[in-house]
C-alpha cells in the first residue's frame, strides 16, 4: 500500500562536512512542512492524523543525527496512526564500522520504509571535488551492508558535478543496479548540480574552476538515465529538486527549471519510443500524451529528430489509447 508522504526537514542536522554544492536551508525552508523539524513538533503533526503516513526525515543525514535525538525523531513514529513508516535520507559513510553496526541495530527496531543514501556519484575524485569523501568501495559497502539487514533502499544520484561525465554518472547506476536484490525495486532520484548563492560551487564557479551544465543537456542527460534506471529494475521517485521559492532565489546558474522533471520525462518518452520502433508507428496511452505535447511540445519535436523526420510525419504516427 502506497501510504501519504508526509516530510519533515532537518537542514544539515547529521552532517559532518558541508558538500560544496549543498544549502538545505534554500532547498527546503518553504518545502513540505516548513522549518526545521524538532521531534516534539513531528509528534503534534503526527499525532492529529487519522490514518497511517510515511515519515520523511530530509535535508541532513540522518543517520549521523546524535543518537539520542535521532530516537527522539524515530520515536516520533509511535504519536502516528498504527502502521505508519519511517523513510530518512542519509550520507552512505554514516553506517561505516562499528558505529554504523549500532545504528542499524537501533534502525531495526523501527518501521522504516526506506533509507534513501546521497550518492551523488561513486567516483572518488568526484566526491572530493564535491568536498564529500568516500569512494565507490565504501558505498558499495554501505550498501550491501544495508541490503544485507533487509532494509529497502533509495539512491539519490546527481549530475553535472565538478568533473562528472554522462558515462560516469551511467556507470554508477549500473553498478548500482548490480548491488540490488531480486525484485528490490529500489528508489532512485536524480537531481541536476545547480550553482547555489553562498556555496562553495558558487566560489568555484566565479572563479571558472566550475561549469554547469546547460539546461537541454542536463535534460538529455536525465530522459537517458531514467530510463536505463528504469529498465534495470529501480523505481525513479523523483527527478529535479522540488520547487521552492527560496530555491528559486537561491540558484545563480544551472539548469534550473521549475519543471525540469516533467522535461526530462518528455526526454525518456521520446528516447523509449524510438528504440522501440526507430521508424513509429509509436502507440502511447492516453494519459501520457503530455508527455509528448506539453512544454511546446517537446517531445514530439525530440521524437522528430531522433527518427529523422518532421513533427507532422511523427504526429501522424503517433497511435493514442
Ligand atoms: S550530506 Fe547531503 S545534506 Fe549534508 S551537506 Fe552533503 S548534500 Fe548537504
Amino acid at each position: 500500500m502506497n501510504l501519504r508522504r508526509i516530510a519533515f526537514f532537518i537542514p544539515l542536522l547529521g552532517c559532518g562536512r558541508r558538500c560544496v554544492y549543498c544549502d538545505q536551508n534554500a532547498i527546503t525552508r518553504d518545502a513540505g512542512a516548513g522549518g526545521a523539524a524538532t521531534p516534539g513538533a513531528v509528534r503534534e503533526v503526527l499525532a492529529a492524523l487519522d490514518s497511517p503516513v510515511e515519515l520523511c526525515y530530509f535535508g541532513g543525514s540522518f543517520a549521523r543525527v546524535p543518537r539520542a535525538r535521532m530516537i527522539d525523531f524515530l520515536d516520533a513514529v509511535r504519536a502516528a496512526p498504527s502502521g505508519s513508516v519511517i523513510t530518512f535520507s542519509s550520507y552512505p559513510g554514516d553506517f561505516d564500522g562499528a558505529y554504523g553496526l549500532e545504528t542499524i541495530a537501533t534502525l531495526k527496531k523501527y518501521p522504516i520504509a526506506t533509507i534513501e543514501l546521497g550518492i551523488p556519484s561513486m567516483d572518488a575524485a568526484i566526491l572530493e571535488a564535491c568536498g564529500r569523501g568516500g569512494d565507490s568501495e565504501a558505498i558499495k559497502f554501505a550498501v550491501k551492508r544495508l541490503r544485507d539487514n533487509g532494509f529497502h533502499l533509495g539512491a539519490q544520484i546527481m549530475i553535472g558535478l565538478p568533473g562528472q561525465t554522462a558515462d560516469s554518472a551511467m556507470s554508477d547506476v549500473n553498478t548500482l543496479a548490480s548491488l540490488m536484490p531480486e525484485g528490490g525495486k529500489w528508489d532512485f532520484r536524480l537531481y541536476p548540480c545547480l550553482v547555489l548563492e553562498g556555496t562553495e560551487l558558487e566560489a568555484m564557479y566565479r572563479r571558472g574552476e566550475y561549469r554547469p551544465l546547460e539546461l537541454g543537456e542536463a535534460v538529455r542527460m536525465s530522459g537517458k538515465l531514467t530510463l536505463e534506471a528504469e529498465r534495470l529494475g529501480f523505481r525513479v521517485i523523483r527527478v529535479g529538486l522540488p520547487e521552492s521559492t527560496s530555491l528559486k532565489k537561491s540558484v545563480l546558474s544551472g539548469p534550473y527549471h521549475p519543471a525540469f522533471g516533467e522535461l526530462a520525462l518528455s526526454e525518456k518518452t521520446a528516447l523509449s519510443l524510438v528504440a522501440q520502433k526507430p521508424k513509429g508507428p509509436w502507440t502511447i496511452e492516453a494519459k501520457n500524451i503530455s508527455h509528448l505535447t506539453g512544454h511546446g511540445a517537446r517531445g514530439i519535436k525530440r521524437v522528430a529528430e531522433l527518427a529523422g523526420m518532421t513533427e507532422k510525419e511523427v504526429r501522424s504516427l503517433l497511435r493514442v489509447h
